[in-house]
């Protein structure tokens, strides 16, 4: 598929496709769970392997969730979950890992992240996913929500460069990590997992969906404003985005949207209508 062509590089040389799925809010609501199931299987099958959860999300809801979706498929897919800061220690890690393998179905991850950062020492939560990593429970740890100074922090403790990625906001109207925190992960060539690349809905998302350049693009390639959004995203190769999809015409818009090659010129107009910053904005989150 056009998503496999497009894929992203990680320190360990393992590829990922540039376009995952997002599972925040999954599993909330009983009558939706069949047709969220169906998108996620549905996702896997366009080549949106990457799928992103977390203990948080619906109380572990959203895992179990996964893991039903999942079943039988488990080697198809490059599952991320999240740990809470608060389980991020020595004492505690090892176990929510294990009850977030437990929901899964499964008995490792690809891919294990510090949600945000929390009072736990950051050298203690490395040792713990070091440890998590070593005994295959996870084949790589990355955090979550790390600002430029984190990540420098990060760099400079004990086994902090093994790294393999961090998951920060990214979308057209939230593009403060330009100015210094994915020019530090090139750097470092360490990519980038975009999480809202759809600005989640709320009043950025009306913005991009209404604003002439996104539409004049949108009427170019014959797609949705959003599709445009996400497009941009992933416009280089070293940004995986996680859009959350519980229908799967959603599921089938984002696919075809890692097909859309952005020009340079068609870049400059975002660039001109979604102006880069100029200083120092301190990281987006929600
Ligand atoms: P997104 O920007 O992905 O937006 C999700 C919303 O967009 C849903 O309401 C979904 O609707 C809708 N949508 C999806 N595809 C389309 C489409 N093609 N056209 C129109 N609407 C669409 O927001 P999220 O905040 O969910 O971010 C994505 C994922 O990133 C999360 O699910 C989560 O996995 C991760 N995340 C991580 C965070 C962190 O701290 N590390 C924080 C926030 C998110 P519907 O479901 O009805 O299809």
């Amino acid at each position: 598929s056009r998503l496999e062509k497009r894929s992203v590089t990680l320190p360990d040389g393992t590829t990922v496709p540039c376009v995952g799925q997002g599972t925040w809010h999954m599993a909330e609501n009983p009558r939706e769970r069949a047709e969220e199931i169906k998108a996620l299987r549905l996702g896997i099958e366009l080549g949106m392997k990457v799928i992103d959860t977390a203990e948080m999300y619906g109380h572990g809801a959203a895992e179990r969730l996964v893991g039903e979706a999942i079943k039988g498929r488990r080697d198809e897919v490059f599952l991320v979950s999240k740990v809470y800061p608060h389980n991020s220690g020595l004492d505690k890690i090892a176990t929510a890992c294990e009850n977030s393998l437990k929901r899964l179905g499964t008995d490792y991850l690809d891919l294990y992240l510090l949600h945000w950062r929390g009072r736990v020492p950051l050298e203690e939560t490395v040792e713990g996913m070091e440890k998590l990593r070593k005994e295959g429970k996870i084949l790589r740890w990355g955090v979550s929500n790390f600002d430029t100074d984190d990540m420098e922090e990060l760099w400079g403790i004990p086994d902090g460069r093994n790294c393999a990625v961090n998951q920060v906001l990214y979308h057209l109207g939230s593009r403060g990590i330009d100015f210094d925190l994915l020019p530090w992960h090139r750097a470092h060539r360490l990519p980038i997992m975009a999480y809202s690349p759809l600005a989640q809905g709320g009043s950025l998302r009306k913005q991009l969906l209404t604003d002439p350049a996104v539409q004049s693009l949108a009427e170019k390639y014959r797609v949705k404003p959003l599709q445009i959004a996400l497009a941009w995203t992933i416009r280089t190769n070293d940004v995986i985005a996680i859009p959350k999809a519980g229908r799967q015409q959603h599921v089938l818009e984002n696919a075809e949207a890692a097909a859309i090659e952005l020009t340079p010129e068609d870049l400059e107009k975002l660039d001109r209508a979604f102006p880069k910053p100029r200083k120092k904005v301190p990281l987006d989150m929600i």
